[in-house]
């Protein structure tokens, strides 16, 4: 069993990580390290940090005991971490308040980002107006379109929204447009990433902001249930928010860390984004790690009912935790999502995101195989008011 939880100094979790990038953003990447090392156990930073989650993002967030669910299950209780009551409705704003007050820190003015389906890109505008910085949000025009709301949330924020017309319009050709912009602006720019991917320090960093969840749960579990759960389940698009409750748990070995793949339409069609379950290694967004990519290496277009996995990367600690052993990664389709989205909606008053839906329905398949007094803590990473549209659209309905 393991039981170290930081990369090397190069940012290495065993074979994964690292940096991967031009020559020209060696420079921005160092002076960012020195910073991070500089500030992270900086009392100062800390307590500016614990201030904004508190009275911006609304932290604690509570864990929550889903009775009428564990009840009819017959199985484990199942625990969810309500990441969906923060500001904005999910845990991206945590990691944007981190590397928001680093680019403070550091003297940069302008923040730059980039956004698949807006979610990261209203988090980083939401920050950024709290702080007054200029924002410029990289979007694929495929993107632009298909998330008209979130594209005039960054607007009505302040932010610039630059929709990207190379390659398929999505997600990895505003990578590479966020990634152009950085090396040319290194200067007064800071880019902020919105998952524990992207090249060293990022993965570590973002982890280490979005560690806040599982520390509240290692606080609260005792409290309010008792004791700490026996699995701790959480869904991985880039693993931002799975590696932020898996984290405080690494030591602790008898808790189980179950990561849960978007299957989308099924891993033998091609269509979805487990990239851990299906995907090779190799490099995407500056660091290795398990990518969907086809026998030339091509990145390959991803495919989830939820917008937030739709990620054809994954963070390389998860791929380091999977060949470990210390975390198990399963998947999950876009209909099972959806019959737990329902579920959580009519058996709990809760009505989940897409993303967290995933989680949701590994703990409905988990629970009644384990014993009554087993525990189950599902991290709700954020809420489902944004998917209504969507899931109407799935049930054939018109809004
Ligand atoms: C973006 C998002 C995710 C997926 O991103 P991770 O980095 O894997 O956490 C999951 N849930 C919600 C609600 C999201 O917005």
């Amino acid at each position: 069993m393991i039981s170290y939880t930081q990369p090397d100094q190069d940012g290495h979790f065993g074979q994964y990580g690292g940096s991967f990038v031009a020559e020209t953003l060696v420079h921005a990447l160092d002076e960012l390290r020195a910073a991070y090392d500089k500030y992270r156990d900086d009392p100062e930073f800390l307590q500016e940090f614990a201030y904004e989650l508190k009275h911006f993002v609304g932290r604690p967030s509570p864990v929550y005991h889903a009775r009428r669910w564990s009840d009819r299950l017959g199985g484990a209780q199942i625990w969810l971490k309500r990441e969906d009551l923060n500001h904005t409705g999910a845990h991206k704003i945590n990691n944007c308040i981190g590397q928001m007050l680093l680019a403070r820190r550091m003297g940069k003015p302008r923040i730059i980002a980039e956004t698949g389906a807006g979610q990261h890109g209203v988090a980083t505008a939401t920050v950024a107006a709290r702080y007054g910085l200029e924002c410029v949000v990289y979007m694929g025009s495929e993107d632009v379109r298909r998330q008209a709301s979130n594209v005039y949330r960054m607007k009505l924020l302040g932010a610039t929204v630059v929709p990207v017309d190379s390659g398929s319009r999505t997600l990895k050709d505003a990578l590479n447009e966020a990634m152009r912009d950085w090396v040319t602006n290194i200067e007064n720019t800071f880019y902020i990433i919105g998952t524990v991917a992207g090249p060293h320090p990022y993965p570590m960093m973002v982890r280490d902001f979005q560690a806040v969840i599982g520390n509240e749960c290692l606080e609260q579990m005792p409290v309010d249930a008792g004791r700490q759960p026996d699995y701790v389940v959480a869904s991985v698009g880039g693993g931002s928010n799975a590696m932020g409750i898996f984290h405080p748990y690494i030591n602790h070995e008898d808790v189980k860390l179950i990561g849960v793949e978007a299957a989308g339409e099924g891993l033998d069609t091609g269509r979805h984004a487990a990239s851990l379950n299906a995907g090779h290694v190799g490099v995407l967004h500056g660091n290795r790690t398990y990518v969907m990519q086809d026998e030339n290496g091509q990145v390959q277009e991803t495919h989830s009912i939820s917008a937030g996995l739709d990620y054809p990367g994954v963070g390389p600690e998860h791929a380091w935790l999977k060949d470990t052993g210390r975390a198990e990664y399963v998947y999950i389709n876009d209909q099972e999502a959806l019959a737990a989205f329902h579920d959580c909606c009519r058996s709990e008053g809760i009505m989940p995101a897409l993303e967290s839906s995933h989680a949701l329905a590994y703990a409905l398949k988990l629970a009644p195989t384990l014993a009554k007094d087993k525990i189950i803590l599902v991290n709700l990473s954020g809420r489902g008011d944004k998917d209504m549209h969507t899931v109407a659209d799935a049930s054939g309905i018109s809004l």
